[in-house]
C-alpha cells in the first residue's frame, strides 16, 4: 500500500504543479488585458478578460479534485487564445507557444501512454491547420510591426519561462522520488539499518578490497536473546520497538567505519572494515554491554535485553556466506555458552 502511493506520487505533484501553472498562466492574462488595450486589439484584450475566470474555474476545480473539468477548461482556454491571437495579429504573434506546452504535460499526466501519442497527434494537427489557416488569411486585426514584435518577445520570454519552472519541477520531483525509492530498496523500514540484502552487497565490495588490499575485516553476527518471550509477554509492539531501540544503540556503539544491517528478524550483521578479531571482540564487547545496560524499564520490560554474539574475522578467498556461516557458529556457541556473551570463530 505505502509503496503504491509513493508510485503515485509524480501524479499527485503534476497536479499541484497544474495549481501553480493556473495562477501563473491566469496572472499572464491579466497583463495581457492592459497590453492588448493599449495595443489597441480589443478583441484579445476581451478574450483575456475571459481567460482569467477560466483560470480561476480550473484553479478551483484542481483544489476540489475535479481533474478532468480542470483539463477541459485549460485546453479550451490555451487553444481558443492560441487561435484567435493568430488570426487576429497573426502567426508572428507567438500565441502559438503556448500550445507545445502541452506536449510535456500530456505524457507526464496520462497513464495511457497510446491516448497521451494520439492527443499529441491530435495538437500536432491543430499546430499546423492554424500555422496554414494564418499563412492564408491575412490578420483581422492587425497591430504594428514594432507592437507585434513586442508580443512576439513577451510570448516567446513567458513560454520559455513556464517551461523552465515545469522542467526544473519535474527534474525535482522524479530525483526525489528516484532518492526515495533507493532508500526503500536498501533499508529495513522497521529499524532504518541497512537491509540484507544491500548489506551483502557492501559486505561483498569490503570483501573484493580485501582480496585486493590484504586488508583485515570481520564480521559480528548479533541475535537478541529470548526474544520470542518479549513478543510473546510485552506484544509484538513492545518487541518492534525493542528492536529499534537496538538499532540506534548498535549505530551509536559501533565506530564511524563499520556499517550494520538488519539480517534476520531478531538478527543484526555488523561489518567492521579494518579490524583484528581481538579489535572486534572488543567491540562486540562493547556493543553487548550497551544493549544489556540499556534502560529497558523505560520500554515497559522487566528485565535487561540482552544480545549474544559471534564474530568471525575475513579468511583471504572465502565467500561471504562461509564468513557469515562461521559467525553463525560462533553465534551458536555464545547462545549454548549461557546468552548475553561473546564467542570468535576458530
Ligand atoms: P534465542 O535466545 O534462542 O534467540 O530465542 P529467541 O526467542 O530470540 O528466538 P526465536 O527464534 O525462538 O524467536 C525469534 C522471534 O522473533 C520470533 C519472531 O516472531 C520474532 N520476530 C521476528 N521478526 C520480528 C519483528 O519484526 N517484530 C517483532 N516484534 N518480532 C519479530
Ligand atoms: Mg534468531
Ligand atoms: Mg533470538
Amino acid at each position: 500500500m505505502e509503496a503504491r502511493r509513493r508510485l503515485d506520487e509524480p501524479r499527485s505533484q503534476f497536479w499541484l504543479m497544474s495549481l501553480r501553472c493556473c495562477m501563473l498562466a491566469g496572472s499572464v492574462d491579466v497583463a495581457f488585458f492592459f497590453i492588448f488595450h493599449y495595443l489597441g486589439s480589443p478583441i484579445l484584450a476581451w478574450v483575456n478578460v475571459l481567460s482569467v475566470p477560466m483560470y480561476a474555474t480550473a484553479y478551483w476545480a484542481l483544489l476540489n479534485r475535479r481533474n478532468r473539468l480542470a483539463v477541459r477548461l485549460i485546453w479550451i482556454e490555451v487553444m481558443v487564445h492560441a487561435a484567435l491571437g493568430s488570426l487576429l495579429i497573426g502567426w508572428d504573434s507567438g500565441f502559438h507557444y503556448y500550445l507545445l506546452m502541452f506536449i510535456p504535460a500530456l505524457y507526464a499526466g496520462n497513464r495511457s501512454f497510446a491516448w497521451a501519442t494520439f492527443a499529441v497527434f491530435c495538437l500536432w494537427l491543430f499546430y499546423v491547420a492554424l500555422n496554414i489557416t494564418t499563412r492564408l488569411v491575412e490578420p483581422l486585426q492587425p497591430i504594428s510591426d514594432g507592437a507585434l514584435q513586442g508580443v512576439y518577445l513577451f510570448n516567446l520570454t513567458t513560454v520559455f519561462g513556464m517551461f523552465s519552472y515545469l522542467s526544473l519541477y519535474y527534474m525535482l520531483t522524479v530525483k526525489r522520488a528516484h532518492r526515495d525509492l533507493k532508500r526503500m530498496a536498501t533499508t529495513d523500514p522497521l529499524t532504518r539499518l541497512f537491509n540484507r540484502r544491500h548489506m551483502v552487497e557492501l559486505a561483498n565490495q569490503d570483501i573484493s578490497g580485501s582480496d585486493a588490499d590484504g586488508a583485515r575485516l570481520a564480521f559480528l553476527l548479533m541475535d537478541v536473546d529470548h526474544f520470542k518471550q518479549i513478543n510473546d509477554q510485552h506484544g509484538h509492539d513492545c518487541g518492534d520497538q525493542v528492536l529499534s531501540q537496538i538499532s540506534q544503540l548498535l549505530q551509536a556503539t559501533l565506530r564511524e567505519q563499520d556499517y550494520v544491517g538488519r539480517w534476520g528478524g531478531e538478527e543484526f550483521l555488523a561489518v567492521l572494515p579494518d579490524t583484528d578479531s581481538l579489535q572486534a571482540q572488543q567491540i562486540a564487547e562493547r556493543v553487548r554491554m550497551a544493549v544489556a545496560d540499556h534502560d529497558w524499564g523505560r520500554h515497559g520490560l522487566d528485565a535487561p535485553v540482552t544480545l549474544s554474539i559471534g564474530i568471525s574475522q575475513y579468511r583471504s578467498g572465502e565467500v561471504l556466506g562461509n564468513s557469515i556461516a562461521r559467525a553463525d557458529a560462533a553465534l551458536y556457541a555464545s547462545k549454548h555458552g549461557g546468552r548475553n556473551r561473546v564467542e570468535v570463530a576458530g
